[in-house]
């Protein structure tokens, strides 16, 4: 059990070194500065934007009005980016809804 758990953690780590690699590879590989980005486009909790010149995608803050995080073509994995990064962080997604009266 444990030895699975070392080894989805590597791959975890793997993951996002390979997420930073690849953003600077896709400069290399399309001459992309991702200077053009589209409006912040939102889904659930997350708001990214899409580069209109290589259609990668970027999370972003709406509150800062800022882009964050990695770049990648996969927003799932800038989900679960977030996701671990707000854990890391202690912040929690969504306050719980206690409105419940002791009736
Ligand atoms: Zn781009």
């Amino acid at each position: 059990m444990s030895e699975q758990k070392k080894k989805s953690g590597l791959w975890w780590s793997l993951g996002l070194a390979a997420t930073g690699v690849a953003g600077a590879a896709l400069f290399l590989l399309r001459g992309c500065w991702h200077r053009h980005m589209s409006w912040p486009i939102r889904v659930q909790e997350h708001s990214y934007q899409v580069c209109t010149g290589c259609g990668v995608k970027r999370l972003f803050d709406e509150r800062a009005f800022c882009a964050y995080g990695p770049y990648s073509y996969d927003l799932q994995r800038l989900i679960a980016w977030d996701r671990a990064r707000r854990a890391r962080l202690g912040v929690q997604p969504e306050p719980p809804a206690e409105h419940r009266s002791a009736s």
